[in-house]
């Protein structure tokens, strides 16, 4: 039902928020929002919500609630709160550009998510019917063995894959073999900046097209390259997003269990000047800056890619993040629930992706205090 909506508003004109009405749902949402909003009726007044503010603001109570955490690549991680009903009306956003892809009505899909577990052709997929097309679903985690996830493209022959771009980069630069024959039709990754490269790297493996979504944990899907015009469209009807010269801001309307009211999630985008000349109405941005991990400088000066370091194969471990500071030294930061066997072994890892450079090893990815969004590496030298 949603796909017909989403649909159906991407094709018609511009819409225009009723910003005192909203200010005034969230202001009678909680005591949290009508203390920050106070008086104000001016929407630019209201105080942005940064990321050490989410804790802070109220959930409702409802059994269907999960919650998500943002990768913590910023440096920060946040817990991100939906019920069900969010949850799938987030999905149908994230399908949104699909409805405009030349797809047939079933459609075998891959995507590439976090992790080491690949599926097996022979497992029943995740079933999905979305704007007439009933997707067919299977995973492969980005540092799953490379053989097996070429075996799985094999035989299920998808239209389409999805998911972690460096995710797909990595598995493209490791499998020996031509992908051109897959009949992989689009590409459509996400999760972190699409570089030129990497879109180069996988249309010219796959001989498919590439079209890359942007979104966030916190806001879910906020624009998607147009396979008409090969812009990015806002999906503004949905979200209230704001080119901020400090970083986006996001409002997502379609949230009420955790609420964000000028979110920062701090990449940086303007508004394409003019419009489209597109069927599609929604207005288009550029990505100017996001998510985009630094490279490492070796001992030797070498630039060391953020793709070496693929400590996901390391039993027991949640999460990591790399930094070097100025010195060229290496600070490691991860969680697990068994740090010192963890321990041990990143510093081995680390020690043979980047030879001769001193390093340490820390718990808690949170003691890394610096900024800058997406990273999962980043450095001081680059
Ligand atoms: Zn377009």
């Amino acid at each position: 039902m949603w796909g017909s909506l989403l649909r159906e508003r991407a094709l018609s004109a511009a819409i225009e928020y009723d910003h005192s009405a909203i200010l005034g749902w969230f202001r009678d949402h909680s005591s949290f929002y009508s203390d920050r909003i106070g008086s104000r009726q001016v929407w630019e007044q209201v105080r942005p919500l940064e990321k050490s503010d989410v804790a802070e603001v109220p959930v409702s109570v409802d059994d269907s609630i999960r919650e998500a955490r943002t990768s913590g690549t910023s440096g920060f991680q946040v817990s991100i709160r939906n019920n069900l009903r969010e949850r799938r009306f987030r999905r149908a956003l994230l399908y949104r550009p699909q409805l405009f892809y030349d797809l047939p009505a079933e459609v075998h899909q891959v995507v590439f998510v976090d992790g080491n577990w690949c599926a097996e052709a022979g497992m029943a997929p995740k079933l999905f019917e979305y704007g007439g097309v009933r997707y067919r679903t299977w995973f492969a985690g980005v540092a799953a063995d490379v053989g097996q996830i070429h075996s799985l493209l094999r035989s299920l022959r998808p239209q389409l894959i999805r998911g972690i771009s460096s995710g797909i980069v990595r598995f493209i630069d490791q499998a020996d073999d031509s992908l051109r024959n897959l009949g992989v039709r689009y590409l459509a990754p996400g999760g972190e900046f699409l570089q030129p490269e990497w879109r180069k790297t996988m249309h010219d493996a796959f001989g498919a097209t590439v079209l890359d979504c942007y979104g966030s944990t916190e806001s879910g899907a906020i624009a998607w390259q147009c396979p008409l015009c090969r812009r990015y469209h806002a999906n503004v009807d949905e979200i209230v997003l704001e080119a901020d010269a400090d970083g986006l801001l996001v409002t997502p309307l379609f949230v009420s269990s955790q609420p964000l009211l000028r979110y920062r999630l701090g990449d940086i985008v303007s508004f394409d000047a003019g419009s489209a000349d597109c069927e599609i109405r929604l207005p288009t941005i550029t990505i100017q800056q996001a998510r985009r991990d630094d490279w490492v400088i070796g001992h030797d000066g070498r630039r060391v890619s953020p793709l070496s370091f693929q400590f996901e194969q390391i039993p027991h471990l949640d999460a990591w993040r790399l930094h070097q500071n100025h010195d060229g030294s290496l600070c490691l930061y991860f969680e697990s629930v068994h740090p010192d066997i963890v321990a041990k072994e990143l510093g081995r890892q680390l020690a043979d992706a980047v030879p001769n450079q001193p390093f340490e090893v820390h718990e808690g990815i949170w003691r890394l205090g610096r900024g800058g969004k997406f990273k999962r590496v980043s450095s001081d030298l680059t």
